[in-house]
């Protein structure tokens, strides 16, 4: 009885770190709050503003489709006039046609999306606990350089908006490098390898993430911010703080209104050329998930184009290409069912261990 008192403590104590005189059933309600919570946690996504399936960012998408729409229906010359409701059923299987969002990989989608993010929620502790911790490091090892200390003065309207954008670029350099080394280290491309399963694309296959990619490009971005952060509390005597809407910077907050979702669905939607040296489109990301060679490791950005383009990975489609979703993997068994998806990488990461080993031999 006295082992199990212990064990409910500790549990408490995870589970409710400060506050450790709650009773029985404070207890009892609290964990129940708390599994409940965590249990309807990914059907509030589309409530939550720095969640990418945010109804907004959801609702331009689907803005954009139409118009999407209407300009390939203005191609076709119709031979008799339709009916408003039948452009709508057009529309509707245009946006959500059946052998997409019912294709069985899209079933795992949203499976093993629900599943990561009760299972989880722990993912995103990198961002929440790991800024501030290297925020704090870096603002240490900045202070060992006295001339840096409020040399920037004040900061104004400029400064804040300087660091915002240096903010976004910092953040999108991180995960370009992630997202790099994700796709060229063979024990990570394992688990990158679950986004890539994918054989259709819908806005929820954006959550189709192994654990283990997900905390490599959250610590990756944690410390790229942190770092940038605690620089920047050093230059500005009074400190200085970002652009945000609802906490999410402002930049990040315009890029995924403006068709973000879109990039994770079979809607094209390509920008000019010149643009598209600058920003990752839609189309340009829909080509990073084809499994024609010619598109392998290309466009591996998320909001910024330009380090692809410096590190020779952009590809930039002239026109509509005809792509197909997925890998080139001679089991793709692997990646059919949830819990393969979850076991799968990590006996085929570990094959790879040995390779290291004995580079470092030799
Ligand atoms: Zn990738
Ligand atoms: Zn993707």
């Amino acid at each position: 009885m006295a082992k199990r008192e212990a064990t409910h403590v500790i549990i408490r104590t995870w589970l409710f770190p400060g506050d450790r005189q709650v009773d029985n059933m404070d207890w009892l309600s609290e964990s129940i709050n708390f599994l409940v919570v965590n249990a309807v946690a990914p059907f509030l996504y589309v409530a939550r503003l720095d969640q990418r399936i945010y109804w907004l960012y959801l609702f331009v998408a689907l803005l954009l489709a139409a118009w999407i729409f209407i300009h390939k229906g203005s191609e076709k010359k119709s031979v008799r006039p339709v009916s408003s409701l039948h452009r709508l059923k057009e529309f509707g299987s245009f946006c959500f046609p059946k052998e997409v969002y019912g294709h069985t990989s899209a079933k795992i989608d949203y499976l093993f999306f629900i599943i990561n993010r009760i299972a989880f929620p722990w993912l995103i502790a990198p961002l929440i606990v790991g800024v501030p911790i290297v925020s704090h490091i870096s603002n240490l090892f900045f202070t060992q350089f006295s001339f840096l200390i409020g040399l920037m003065g004040h900061a104004g309207l400029a400064d804040k908006i300087f660091f915002t954008l240096c903010s976004l670029i910092i953040m999108d350099a991180a995960l370009y490098v992630s997202h790099y080394l994700q796709h060229h280290v063979p024990f990570l491309w394992e688990f990158h390898k679950v986004h890539h399963s994918a054989e259709v694309l819908t806005p929820i296959t954006v959550y189709r993430m192994h654990p283990v990619d997900d905390l490599l490009t959250g610590s990756l971005a944690s410390i790229a911010i942190g770092f940038l952060t605690g620089l920047f509390q050093i230059l500005y005597s009074e400190g200085l703080g970002l652009f945000t809407v609802a906490g999410l910077n402002i930049g990040l907050f315009a890029f995924y209104v403006f068709g973000y979702n879109l990039r994770h669905s079979h809607i094209w939607l390509p920008y000019h050329p010149v643009v598209s040296h600058i920003f990752i489109s839609p189309a340009q990301h829909q080509m990073h998930h084809s499994i024609n060679p010619l598109h392998f490791n290309r466009n591996l950005g998320f909001v910024f184009a330009f380090w692809d383009w410096i590190a020779r990975t952009l590809y930039v489609p002239m026109q509509r290409e005809e792509i197909v979703f997925g890998i080139l993997d001679k089991d793709s068994r692997d990646y059919s069912s949830i819990h393969r998806l979850y076991w799968r990488p990590f006996v085929r990461a570990y094959k790879h261990l040995p390779r290291i080993n004995q580079k470092k031999q030799n």
